[in-house]
């Protein structure tokens, strides 16, 4: 279980301060699909970094598990990095000299998997998302649909339990874009997928649950989870 408690962070840039969160709290169950809508600037991808360890609340708790992390470490919140979290960016974030597999190998040369396991599970990972038969085209000879698919198959190789998506249809036409909905959807079916959108349509269509943000805080959530309700197995 995911929790975030009264979370707050502000950026200073000279003179300017600026209050990205202001207060945030939400619990996730371990299995849903969470949609995070609100106008640019209101904080969104702030909140996705801190969830996935990649930024630093100033104030507030980020509980895993149970767990505070206040007192977490560099290698604590790398390690939870490495093994919980797979994230997923609208720019997809490809090695583009390398071949498709070797980007979706390259995100398991941390965990200690031997060469060939490597390349098995990583080519089991693009079967899935459907680009078995890709494996040896470069990035720029995928359309942006197909470069998010394996930007997914990336993120989902370590097998985390939690897969974070920014914007991720952001780039992609509408019927791109409902692909990588549907295949986020089914990503959700076993484990929490948390996505930023722009798009409140597709939100609606896919996402189980709709959260909004508006100048940090927190303006609604469609589903909310306080942590107490007893967690499905
Ligand atoms: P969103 O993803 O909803 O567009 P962000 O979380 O990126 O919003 O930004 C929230 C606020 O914090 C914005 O006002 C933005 O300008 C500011 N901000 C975000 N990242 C930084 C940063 N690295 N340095 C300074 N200000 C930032
Ligand atoms: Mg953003």
């Amino acid at each position: 279980m995911l929790q975030i408690k009264e979370i707050r962070k502000q950026y200073r840039t000279g003179d300017l301060v600026q209050q990205a969160l202001d207060g945030v709290s939400l619990g996730f169950r371990e299995s849903e699909f969470v949609a995070i809508l609100g106008s640019s600037g209101s904080g969104k991808t702030t909140l996705l970094n801190i969830i996935g360890g990649l930024d630093r609340y100033d104030s507030g708790d980020l509980i895993i598990d149970g767990v505070s992390t206040k007192q977490y470490k560099d290698r604590d919140w790398d390690a939870y990095r490495n093994h919980s979290i797979g994230f997923v960016f609208q720019s997809y974030n490809l090695i583009t000299h390398q071949s498709v597999l070797a980007n979706v190998e390259l995100a398991l040369t941390l965990s200690g998997v031997s060469r060939a396991r490597r390349k098995e599970r990583a080519t089991e990972m693009l079967r899935k998302v459907g680009l078995g038969d890709q494996l040896h085209k470069k990035p720029n000879q995928l359309s942006g649909g197909q470069m998010q698919r394996v930007a997914i198959a990336r993120a989902l190789a370590n097998d985390p339990n939690i897969l974070l998506a920014d914007e991720p249809t952001g780039a992609l036409d509408t019927a791109t874009g409902i692909q990588v909905m549907e295949l986020l959807k089914e990503v959700a079916a076993d484990r929490l997928v948390i996505m930023v959108t722009h798009n409140p349509e597709l939100a609606q269509q896919y996402a189980t649950r709709i959260v909004r943000l508006q100048d940090g805080r927190l303006i609604s959530d469609s589903n909310p989870f306080s942590g107490e309700e007893g967690e499905q197995p």
